[in-house]
């Protein structure tokens, strides 16, 4: 086949840009072949790029352009020339935007051929992802890998134009650096002139956030890469890409109106109107009224009835005293025979094997004279949230899922040194329930306004977590948190570590954490603190932090800031399931790039030059 040149031909415009009101125009579009049908007489081009898709009719009376018509298959790159016309009435297509008018070709160039691709990037759903990602550049071409990149593009911009605005500075920090301690792995790069030397890439650019503030830049922030090396999950990228932000002399009111207005300014880049501020509660609160620190609100809270089992009535029903008795609403999970019910208890029951937990059958209490106050009670107390929740007067009636959940004579109070397991594993349940229930109560389903979006900020963390494994304590969030003065004074940092509140706080939505950030250490002598009250011996710490020991000693503001994952608030507003699905080049669950194969073995050339030697291959 001979292929036409490009020459000096340019577009007119775009292809998904044509309407009804275009007609009569003459038009150059350049693009894609997406379908071709063959009538006969009149071969018929869906052409497509990035904006759309336009129909392009090609009539035998223009031999030419007929001829090559009939060569041209999907995916071929040609460029049209011709006018746009109104279809004819009832030719419309009302589905497409372009739907209107079509293209009358007069001349049509064959700029490129393609093999017949693996999987055609006019179909929607594709359901092999190994392919999708073996072959990415057709992937892409595809209308929602195309929209997803369009929606990221503009969010990043939104984010971006919001921060200058507010006064802050984009600047970049180093990939090829130290370790960064955020929790995992660092991928390491070896040094070529310093034999047996490696950078680390940055796990995210804290401390050099931070060292900016001690240069005095006041504001900063970087749109980041970070490099993490742990056990991919379904949400997770090796690399991924965070909102990093720093303010010297901050409040957490501070960052959080910065995010909160930076959030509202991407939303309404996709089109949807947020109203902050958002909720706030403490880790406390978190635990006590949803049993996890990140809450999804788009259900109502558990309830604490702990006070309602009286002494009496715990012996009456072999409850053990002084633990929590919790209860919650699955709304609208429909109406369940009191079999299913049984059997859905009896599961609940076997999900909890030995812990101690139990589930107490409200509906049999009702038939019981001694204990019906004690379930109308529960039903109050239960309705009185349902109808906090769903701002209206509903009381619980059958239509909704009630649960609660006892322990059992000799549960114990703590398990794995945790004191607040049981709100936690109610917690877990009432996620799991409304999983299960999801369908029936349609809380989880998108509606494409603000409603869909339930935002809160957590904070005081606690400080400390307590590593069963290692039998020390970690930090929860990084070194660099500031703990609350009042247990800095009190001397808890030796003396109970378990009590001590950190300064930090985690933006949530609809039950996924959005990012985290903390008010920072910004003396010298609070920071060796802790890295010594987290088990690092000051010649240790020193070895590691050294130069940011040094550099907190040469006049630290007082300096805070956060971490937003921008492909995960992506992911939100592009209604994608997977982070794959607004990363360009992401990576599988087993941190292969299929497109380009990596990781590969270097050259034995590339390990003498590193002086490297592999060991074990696999
Ligand atoms: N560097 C932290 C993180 O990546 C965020 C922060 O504390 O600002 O989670």
């Amino acid at each position: 086949m001979t292929l036409d040149f490009l020459g000096s031909l340019q577009r007119t415009g775009m292809c998904g840009e044509l309407r009804a009101d275009d007609a009569g125009r003459n038009v150059v579009l350049m693009g894609w072949v997406n379908r071709r049908r063959d009538h006969g007489g009149l071969i018929f081009l869906d052409l497509r790029d990035r904006t759309g898709i336009a129909q392009v009719v090609v009539d035998e009376k223009v031999g030419a352009a007929h001829d090559k018509a009939d060569t041209a298959r999907p995916e071929y790159v040609v460029a049209v020339k011709g006018h746009v016309r109104r279809r004819g009435a009832g030719l419309e297509n009302p589905n497409m935007p372009t739907g209107e008018i079509e293209v009358v070709a007069d001349e049509l160039l064959l700029l490129n051929e393609a093999k017949t691709p693996p999987f055609s990037p006019a179909e929607d759903a594709i359901g092999n992802e190994e392919v999708r990602l073996k072959y990415r550049y057709l992937d892409l071409r595809r209308v929602e890998m195309q929209h997803n990149f369009a929606l990221r593009s503009r969010v990043a911009m939104a984010i971006r134009n919001y921060l200058v605005a507010e006064g802050f500075l984009e600047i970049e920090t180093p990939f090829m650096t130290r370790s960064t301690p955020e929790g995992a792995r660092d991928y390491l790069v070896p040094s070529r002139v310093h034999p047996g030397h490696f950078y680390a890439l940055p796990q995210s650019p804290q401390i050099f956030k931070q060292i900016l503030m001690i240069s005095g830049f006041d504001r900063y922030f970087q749109i980041a890469r970070c490099f993490r090396d742990e056990d991919l999950r379904a949400d997770r990228q090796p690399e991924f890409t965070q909102i990093d932000l720093e303010i010297s002399f901050p409040t957490q009111e501070i960052v959080f109106a910065v995010v909160e207005g930076f959030l509202t300014a991407a939303f309404t880049a996709a089109g949807i109107a947020l109203k902050p501020p958002f909720v706030r509660m403490t880790y406390d609160e978190a635990i006590k009224n949803y049993g996890i620190d990140k809450p999804d609100m788009r259900l109502p809270a558990m309830v604490t009835l702990t006070d309602v089992l009286t002494p009496e009535l715990r012996t009456a029903l072999k409850i053990e005293q002084a633990l929590p008795v919790l209860g919650f609403v699955i709304p609208d999970a429909g109406e369940i025979s009191s079999t299913a019910r049984k059997s859905l208890l009896s599961e609940i029951r076997g999900s909890f094997g030995d812990c101690g937990l139990d589930i107490l059958d409200v509906q049999r209490l009702k038939t019981n004279e001694a204990f019906a106050p004690l379930a109308s009670r529960i039903d109050d107390l239960l309705s009185e949230e349902l109808r906090r929740f769903s701002g209206d007067t509903e009381a619980v009636d059958t239509g909704h899922l009630i649960i609660v959940v006892t322990p059992k004579l000799g549960t114990p109070a703590s398990w794995n040194y945790d004191p607040q397991w049981i709100w936690k594993r109610v917690g877990a349940l009432r996620l799991e329930l409304a999983k299960k229930f999801a369908d029936k109560h349609k809380l989880f389903e998108q509606t494409g306004t603000e409603r869909d979006y339930k935002f809160a900020w957590v904070t005081d963390f606690p400080m400390y977590e307590w590593n069963e494994e290692t039998r020390t304590w970690d930090a929860a969030h990084h070194p660099f948190t500031s703990p609350h003065e009042d247990d800095i004074k009190a001397g808890r940092l030796t003396s109970d570590k378990g009590a001590v509140r950190a300064l930090a706080y985690d933006i949530v939505l609809n039950g996924t954490e959005l990012g985290s950030g903390s008010i920072r250490i910004h003396r010298q002598d609070v920071q060796a603190e802790i890295f010594r009250s987290l088990g690092m011996s000051d010649s240790e710490a020193r070895e590691r932090f050294g130069f940011f020991l040094e550099a907190l000693e040469y006049g630290t503001p007082p300096h805070g800031g956060i971490a937003l994952g921008l492909d995960r608030i992506v992911m939100i507003l592009a209604g994608a399931t997977s982070l794959r699905e607004v990363i360009a080049f992401p990576k599988t669950a087993k941190a292969i790039d299929l497109m380009v194969d990596a990781p590969t073995p270097p050259t034995e050339q590339q390990l003498r030059e590193l002086h490297l030697r592999v060991t074990a291959k696999s």
